[in-house]
This record gives structure tokens, C-alpha cells and sequence, in this order.
């Protein structure tokens, strides 16, 4: 039987990886490494290799489906999209346009989320529009963009590679981002010092130069007294604090307070190994930082980076070839979504929607007065819907009632809602409430780009036709568009989506079809003979001076007490990803980590009489689950761990919805806790 194999993009981490679909008659049947690929270099992980395999899975959704009582039932496209729209135009008739919410997809590509947020902004009228990177890295955007001008990683994956010294905290980077991890590695055998600051001893950790588990909830106080340490020893770049920076002598007020000593009692963190690590990163020539949710995922989150950003200015590690803040996005598009303006605040390209010039650019580009008023983050619109404010949700490839922490919470809102809409790849808990359903292709379905968490603009290419009569989320968000809007959404193909979003996105302007086939660019690319550019910052910030941040260190939202003694933290596996649509459907994956268990440090488990692989219940102020314990030393006592990726002990039944100030983003790292024998 002939074989194809079509060159695109892994639909997980934002790694970004390119492979090659092997396709025989008409199925996606396995995967294969691209050796020129510059981002996997001929490598991929276990995810990548099973990446066909649920794109052939029989749960796919093959047809639209209406709500009929306690039943969906089968129904045409025409059907299902009327009925999307007069529910859309009636509620926003009677309540006004901000009644309605609508959450894009970071596993959509960027042609797909700069439709759907067309859609709410242009054919709906509301800024109301947003995506899961509120839920995992809207500190990153906020926090870097405060003190650098950029909400993204400043320099390109395979930079790790070259760096003398690496500071990685929040990030289990062997398991989530593996490819990464591995360019970390590489380093390390070339001599680079790797340091990890993480509450459980992770793959990379166990390799480590130094690695310092401290208590959850701590990472400011490590953070300013290894800047307090680096200015003590003068190991601080004087040059460049002068010459690129403000807020420097604020920034050193604050942290002197921050002593070894009094670092130990907030974190746990030994002194000598704050002193080790905090002289070893200042000394280095080229120190990179990578982070990723441990970091962000804290009602202090947007505070945490910026904590960051003030460890590498402090060093002048940034603009210059393997320095920089190094945000690890989790999925395949989160980056892109971001770009692509699914965000209530920011339209493509990062123009703020209440500055009235960009809004004008707006108008004119695509014909509509639109909303003066920055929308609704998804984390509030659950609130919203509780009270009222919020009468009605379209959501393209989200699952909240999986993703969002205290799902009690969201069902709750959800069964406010006068309507929702899900368009979905799989029956997930989500489609499994809503009022209509849209089957969507799949990334091996369809042509588009992903951007990577590096900048990385990748083409996604169409390897099979979606199952039964599932359609693109470009073509679904056109249709819509035309029913709610009637003009403004006449794409033929993707290529044209992109060439309007480079029109109106600076960041963009340089960027198309034709380039990418040819070069791997990254933005920002703002015309056609421009390069793109890996490393950012490397003149001045795009706010002219990076700013320093004066950032004290607070207590999470959720503290230990006598009922809830236990600090629970959430994460990934190897092998699943995410809510588990698509990993839990492929059976190498599903056989290598099955289901729920929860990390237990061996000391706890003695206390409580537990052994390895007894059910255990856990219970937060906010539920309780029931899974199994898995007792090892790799974690801090005190601390829990759940992967968040079960359905049927879905960790998120207990985390906490406490949310950062300014980024709107949860504290999933830390939720006190309760742990019993079952
Ligand atoms: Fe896919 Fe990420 Fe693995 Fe690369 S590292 S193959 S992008 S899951």
C-alpha cells in the first residue's frame, strides 16, 4: 500500500516540533521524525511518535448535535449553526453583546483564533473573548510585558543548547516540554550548569547542578535573595542596570531584606545552596531562565515573573544569544492564540483594544464600530455567569469543565448559562452540557499555522479528511461570522486568514505562506525583507527601559491549617496531556500511565498509615476525589502531587480559584489539602 508522509506540526507542547504524518489509505497510521527540522533536530517524545493515533479514534464527534431535553440529537450544519446564531442575536438583543462570552483554542491554529476573535469582536460586539492561557500563562504576558515591553520568550529553543548556565524553576522540562529538556541536557554535557528550583525532584532536577526544593507559594523570597546575594558579592552587571534600566535602587531596598537566613524560613531552601546557585547564575556569561506554570499558576503569579525578570536584568542577561526569561508555553498554540488577539484586552499583535487609534486601525480594517470596552477573562466569566451578567458561552476546543479549577464552580455557572455552544474534536465533559455541538477537524485535518513558544510561525498541513461531516474551526468560525455579521468572513483558505492578520498585526507583517515553506521565522517579522528575530531586546526594550519591579514576597491565596495540613500542587505526566482528550485515547500512551494517582512524600504516607498504590481520598475546601497514592521521596514533605489529566479524579475538583490580581490567572499551585486512607 502506498505510503505519504506529510510534513507538519505536533499537535501538544509548544515546543513546536515538525513530523512527518505517515498516511495510507486515507488514515494517519504513524509518525516519523524530520531530521532537518531545527526545533526537534530529528528527535521527537513519546507524545510526538503517538500523535496519529487519536485522529483515528472512534469517539471522534462526525456530526452537529442539538439539545432535545436531556438528549443531543443528531442535526444538520445548517441547522446547528441557525440555531448558534439566533441564540447568539437574540441574547445579545435582550441582554446586550457583553452578555456573551466566547473562549478560543490553543490547540486551534492562528488563522482559527484570529477568526473566532473576529467573531465576538466584529459579528458579536464584545471584547469578550478569551482562552486557556488565561489559565496558564496570562502572568507571563502580563508580567513581561510590564517589564520588558514583550509578553514573550526572549530567545529560541535551541539557544539552551549554548548557554554556560541554566536556571529552570516551575518547569518539569524532561516530561512536559521533553524536546527542550533534552536541549538542556545537551548543555550540561557541554559544561553548562544547570540549576532547578521546583518542590518535587523532577527528571531534570535529579541531573541538576544544584537543586533547591522549596515550599510552594515561596518563589519570591528565593528569587530576591539570590538578587540580594549577586548585589552583596557586586556579581550585579552595573553597565547594563545603568544603561538599560530603571527602578534599580527600589529594587535593592527591598531585597536586602531578603537574607539567606530569612530565606530558609520562608522556603526552605539551605543557604549555602542559595549562595551556591545565585553566585553560579551572576557568574555565568550566558544565564538562561525557563519557567513555566510553577511559576505562573499563583495568585502572585504576574509579581513571580517580573521577580524574574529582575534576576536576569540585575545580571544583564537579556538581549544577547542564550540569556533571557524563557516562558515554557504548554500547548501546540497557546503562543499563537495570544498573538492572534484572543485575549479580552488585546487585539492581534498585542494593540490594546481601549487605545483609540488601534481601535480605529480596527474598525477600518474590518468595517464595524467596535467595543471601547476590554472584555471579560474567561476565569471572571464563570463568576458572571453565576450572577446573571453572563447569559451565554461559544467555545471552540475548550474543556472547563476539566481545565478550570473548582469545577464544582463551573458546572454550577454552566447550568446558568441560557445557552451554550462547544465545538469539539471528542465528546469531553464540557460538550457533554452544552446546547449544540460542532464536530471540528483535527491539526492532521486541516491547514493552517501553530506558533511555537519560541516565536516559531509552523505550518500545519492537511494529511486526511476529518471524520463524518466535521469541518474545519476556520470554516465553522466563517460561518458564523457570515450568519452573525453577513460581510467580513469570506476566506477561501487559511493563507488568506493569515494575510489579513499580518495586514493589521505589525508583529506579523512579514510573515506568509510562502515564507514559512521555505525558512522557520519569528516574529517580530514586520515586512517581507525583515528576518524575523530570535533574540529580544538585543538594543533597547520596546518600552525603551526594562523596568525593575520592588516585589515583596506574600503568602499564597490557601494556607495549611489543622484540617487541611497538606499543600497540594498540580502538573503533567510524560505521557498524557492536558485534559486527556487526545492522549487517553491513544493506547501506547494510556498503557504507559493509566489513570489517577496522587504523589505522596514517604514520610507523610508512614504518618498516615499509607502504602504504595492504597486509595487514598483528598479533600479541599472545595471537594474530594478518590485515586491512588504513589509513595516516593522525589517530593517535599507536606506537599501532594495529582497530574491534572483524569477525568474520573480530576484534580481540579479540589484546586483553588484565588486569582492574580492582574493577570486573572488561578492559583492551581497551591491548594491546602487533606489526605486519607479510602
Ligand atoms: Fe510534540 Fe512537544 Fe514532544 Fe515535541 S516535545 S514531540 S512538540 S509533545
Amino acid at each position: 500500500m502506498p505510503v505519504d508522509y506529510i510534513l507538519t506540526t505536533c499537535p501538544y507542547c509548544g515546543t513546536g516540533c515538525n513530523f512527518f504524518l505517515q498516511v495510507a489509505d486515507g488514515r494517519a497510521v504513524g509518525v516519523v521524525p524530520c531530521k532537518t527540522d531545527e526545533t526537534s533536530a530529528g528527535s521527537l517524545c513519546i507524545k510526538g511518535y503517538n500523535a496519529h493515533a487519536f485522529v483515528n479514534h472512534s469517539d471522534r464527534l462526525t456530526h452537529p448535535m442539538i439539545r432535545e431535553g436531556d438528549q443531543l440529537s443528531k442535526a444538520t450544519w445548517e441547522e446547528a449553526l441557525q440555531r448558534i446564531a439566533s441564540e447568539m442575536k437574540r441574547i445579545s438583543d435582550e441582554h446586550g453583546p457583553d452578555a456573551i462570552m466566547v473562549l478560543a483554542s490553543a490547540k486551534c491554529t492562528n488563522e482559527e483564533n484570529y477568526l473566532i476573535q473576529k467573531v465576538a469582536r466584529a459579528a458579536i460586539g464584545t471584547n469578550n473573548v478569551d482562552h486557556c492561557a488565561r489559565l496558564c500563562h496570562a502572568s507571563t504576558v502580563a508580567g513581561l510585558l510590564q517589564s520588558f515591553g514583550s509578553g514573550a520568550m526572549t530567545n529560541t529553543i535551541p539557544e539552551f543548547e549554548n548557554a554556560d548556565c541554566i536556571l529552570v524553576t516551575g518547569s518539569n522540562t524532561l516530561e512536559a516540554h521533553p524536546l527542550i529538556g533534552t536541549r538542556i541536557l545537551k548543555a550540561r554535557d557541554k559544561g553548562a550548569k544547570v540549576i532547578v528550583v521546583d518542590p518535587r525532584d523532577t527528571p531534570l532536577s535529579r541531573v541538576a547542578t544544584i537543586s533547591m526544593r522549596q515550599e510552594s507559594g515561596s518563589d519570591v523570597a528565593w528569587i530576591n535573595g539570590m538578587i540580594n546575594i549577586i548585589i552583596s558579592e557586586k556579581l550585579h552587571d552595573e553597565e547594563f542596570i545603568a544603561a538599560r534600566t530603571t527602578g534599580f535602587d527600589e529594587l535593592r531596598e527591598i531585597v536586602k531584606n531578603y537574607t539567606p537566613e530569612r530565606v530558609k524560613s520562608l522556603t526552605g531552601i539551605p543557604e549555602d545552596d542559595l549562595v551556591s546557585a545565585a553566585k553560579m547564575y551572576a557568574s555565568a556569561d550566558k544565564a538562561m531562565i525557563a519557567y513555566a506554570m510553577g511559576i505562573t499558576q499563583h495568585s502572585n503569579g504576574t509579581n513571580l515573573v517580573r521577580a524574574l525578570a529582575n534576576l536576569a536584568m540585575v545580571t544583564g542577561n537579556v538581549g544577547r544569544e542564550s540569556t533571557g526569561v524563557n516562558p515554557l508555553r504548554g500547548q501546540c498554540n497557546v503562543q499563537g492564540a495570544c498573538d492572534a488577539g484572543a485575549l479580552p484586552n488585546l487585539y492581534p499583535g498585542y494593540q490594546s483594544v481601549e487605545d483609540a487609534e488601534t481601535r480605529s486601525k480596527f474598525e477600518h480594517a474590518w468595517n464595524r464600530k467596535l467595543s471601547e470596552k476590554k472584555g471579560m477573562a474567561l476565569t471572571n466569566a464563570f463568576d458572571k455567569a453565576l450572577t446573571g451578567e453572563v447569559k451565554a458561552m461559544l467555545i471552540f476546543g475548550e474543556n472547563p469543565m476539566m481545565s478550570d479549577p473548582d469545577i464544582g464552580h463551573v458546572e454550577r455557572a454552566i447550568s446558568k448559562l441560557e445557552f451554550m455552544a462547544v465545538i469539539d474534536i471528542f465528546p469531553t465533559e464540557t460538550v457533554k452540557l452544552a446546547d449544540v455541538v460542532l464536530p471540528a477537524a483535527c491539526y492532521a485535518e486541516k491547514n493552517g499555522t501553530f506558533t511555537a513558544t519560541d516565536r516559531a510561525v509552523r505550518a500545519v498541513r492537511k494529511a486526511v479528511d476529518p471524520p463524518g461531516d466535521a469541518r474545519p474551526d476556520w470554516q465553522i468560525a466563517c460561518d458564523l461570522g457570515r450568519l452573525l455579521a453577513g460581510d467580513g468572513f469570506d476566506f477561501a483558505s487559511p493563507e488568506q486568514v493569515l494575510a489579513e492578520m499580518a495586514a493589521v498585526a505589525p508583529i506579523y507583517g512579514g510573515i506568509d505562506y510562502e515564507r514559512i515553506e521555505e525558512e522557520m521565522v519569528r516574529w517580530p517579522c514586520p515586512s517581507k525583507d525583515h528576518p524575523g528575530t530570535k533574540v529580544l531586546h538585543t538594543e533597547s526594550f520596546k518600552i525603551g527601559k526594562g523596568v525593575f519591579a520592588p516585589i515583596e514576597h506574600t503568602p499564597p491565596a490557601e494556607e495549611t491549617s489543622d484540617e487541611y495540613p497538606l499543600i497540594l500542587t498540580t502538573g503533567r505526566n510524560l505521557f498524557q496531556f492536558h485534559t486527556g482528550t487526545m492522549t487517553r485515547r491513544s493506547a501506547k500512551l494510556q498503557r504507559e500511565a493509566a489513570g489517577p494517582y496522587v504523589e505522596i512524600n514517604t514520610e507523610d504516607a508512614r504518618r498516615l498509615g499509607i502504602i504504595d498504590d492504597a486509595s487514598v481520598r483528598i479533600t479541599s475546601r472545595r471537594g474530594t476525589i478518590t485515586l491512588a497514592a504513589r509513595v516516593t521521596q522525589w517530593i517535599r514533605p507536606g506537599t501532594i502531587f495529582i497530574p491534572f489529566h483524569y477525568a474520573e479524579a480530576a484534580a481540579n475538583r479540589l484546586t483553588n480559584n484565588a486569582l492574580d490580581p492582574t493577570a486573572q490567572i488561578p492559583e492551581y499551585k497551591v491548594c491546602a489539602a487533606r489526605l486519607e486512607k479510602a
